[in-house]
């Protein structure tokens, strides 16, 4: 699914919570069938089964580096080896702190040098909160999330159809984030904590709640809300929670939904 008539498609590979309800996969996506947002659990089928070819995959953009988000990273690695793909095609932007420990370890466990001629190592783009990436294509717009680890909320403005959307990753919540995304045509928001309002005091792993995600939105005044990162058993209930809150649409899309942006 690429870019058609200049707009801007998402395709959704998994909306499910860290350890992904039997037939999805957590959270993952890619943007005009190019741009992949965190890996998944099983990123090679999952991109296959929606009809994307891997190997057109020109940027990885990690939003941080927990295991649900970079456990395909050495398959994804493999798949472009495997495939005699060159590497260093594979762009990938994340959090400066561990962008580069990860697919240096990526690569330690698929042992390259003993398996593999060199086929080079994917180009990396670590970013600090508050940096920005231009491409050709599109602009990257970053500001800080609260999580365990460093993580990006990216703001990301397709050149083609001049469209503004953003992602959030997993967050508390923060905001901070409302500012970064005003503007935005869609915004895509965790909402692991489900659809029960989230005690800030008695929220260790950082995340946030559809009740969260919706504040967020209505402040922002963005034009849509997509809500993913929970078990889905929880997903109508959390549209419900944040529809009294965000007064526009609110989804939470379904593995394999393609959206306009
Ligand atoms: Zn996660
Ligand atoms: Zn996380």
């Amino acid at each position: 699914m690429s870019s058609i008539n200049n707009q801007t498609t998402i395709t959704f590979l998994g909306t499910s919570t860290a350890v992904p309800d039997l037939g999805s996969d957590t959270a993952s996506f890619v943007i005009n069938g190019k741009y992949l947002v965190d890996t998944g659990w099983s990123v090679i089928p999952n991109l296959r089964k929606y009809e994307i070819d891997p190997l057109n995959i020109e940027y990885l953009f990690f939003t941080h580096i927990h295991h649900d988000h970079y456990l395909s990273l050495p398959a994804l690695i493999f798949y472009f080896t495997m495939k005699r793909k060159d590497l260093a095609s594979l762009k990938i932007v994340g959090p400066a702190d561990d962008l580069e420990k990860v697919v240096k370890l990526a690569q330690q466990f698929l042992q390259f040098e003993r398996f593999f001629e060199d086929r080079g190592t994917p180009t990396l783009i670590p970013l600090q909160p508050g940096d920005s990436y231009e491409d050709e294509n599109f602009v990257l717009h970053t500001c800080e999330t609260v999580h365990p680890v460093q993580g990006l909320c990216y703001r990301f403005t397709d050149k083609l159809s001049e469209r503004v959307f953003s992602f959030t990753g997993d967050t508390a919540y923060h905001p901070p984030i409302a500012d970064h995304v005003k503007g935005s045509s869609l915004l895509i928001h965790e909402a692991s904590r489900g659809p029960i309002a989230v005690d800030m005091n008695n929220n260790p792993a950082l995340h946030s709640g559809a009740v969260d995600a919706a504040r967020i939105a209505e402040a922002a005044q963005v034009e849509k809300l997509l809500l993913i990162h929970g078990p889905l058993s929880t997903a109508d209930e959390c549209v419900q929670v944040a529809s009294q809150i965000f007064s526009k649409s609110v989804e939470w899309p379904k593995d394999g939904h393609t959206t306009i942006v």
